[in-house]
C-alpha cells in the first residue's frame, strides 16, 4: 500500500483540482481555506460572477498581466464571505504564492498560515509574512517523471527573499 498523504498535501491536491475550474488560461491558480481539517471555501481564478470569461473574449492585459480575473485567494474570501464563514485563524492552501493584493487580504482576513506551491511573482510576501507571524510554507512538490522541480537546493523562502 502507497503511504498516506499529509494533511497539507491532502489540502494543496484539492488545491489543484480547484485551479482546473480557472477561466484565465494565463495562469491556473486554485485556493482552498482550511481550519481544524476542515474545508471552509474554495476559489479559482476567474471573470468577475456574471461576465464573460478570458477564453472567451480575451484578456485584459496591463502592465504585462491580466487584470480581468478575481484570483484565486480572493474568491475564497470572496465565497466565505457570501456564504457567512468565519475564516479567522485559517489556513489557505494556494497553488501558487499570493500576489501582493492577494496577500494583504489574506492577511487582513486573519489567515495565520499560507501553504503555496510554486512561487509566483512577489518576494515582498517572505518579509512581510515573517513580520506579521504568518506562516508561510513552500510545499515540496512530490517528484513526477513529467514535471521537473525547477528550485533545487534553494535555500528556505523564509530565509532568503527571492524577487518578482
Ligand atoms: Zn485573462
Ligand atoms: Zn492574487
Amino acid at each position: 500500500m502507497s503511504e498516506r498523504v499529509s494533511w497539507d498535501e491532502y489540502f494543496m491536491n484539492i488545491a489543484r483540482v480547484v485551479a482546473t475550474r480557472a477561466t484565465c488560461d494565463r495562469k491556473h491558480v486554485g485556493a482552498v481555506l482550511v481550519r481544524d481539517k476542515t474545508i471552509l471555501s474554495t476559489g479559482y481564478n476567474g471573470s468577475i460572477r456574471g461576465l464573460p470569461h478570458c477564453s472567451e473574449v480575451g484578456h485584459m492585459m496591463e502592465d504585462g498581466h491580466c487584470v480581468a480575473t478575481v484570483h484565486a485567494e480572493a474568491n475564497a474570501i470572496i465565497q466565505a464571505a457570501k456564504n457567512g464563514v468565519a475564516i479567522d485563524g485559517a489556513t489557505i492552501y494556494t497553488t501558487a504564492s499570493p500576489c501582493w493584493p492577494c496577500f494583504k487580504l489574506v492577511a487582513n482576513s486573519g489567515c495565520r498560515r499560507i501553504v503555496f506551491g510554486e512561487f509566483y511573482r512577489d518576494g515582498r510576501i517572505f518579509e512581510f509574512a515573517q513580520k506579521l507571524g504568518i506562516e508561510l510554507v513552500e510545499l515540496d512538490v512530490p517528484a513526477r517523471p513529467d514535471v521537473q522541480p525547477t528550485d533545487t537546493g534553494a535555500p528556505h523562502p523564509l530565509t532568503a527573499p527571492r524577487g518578482g
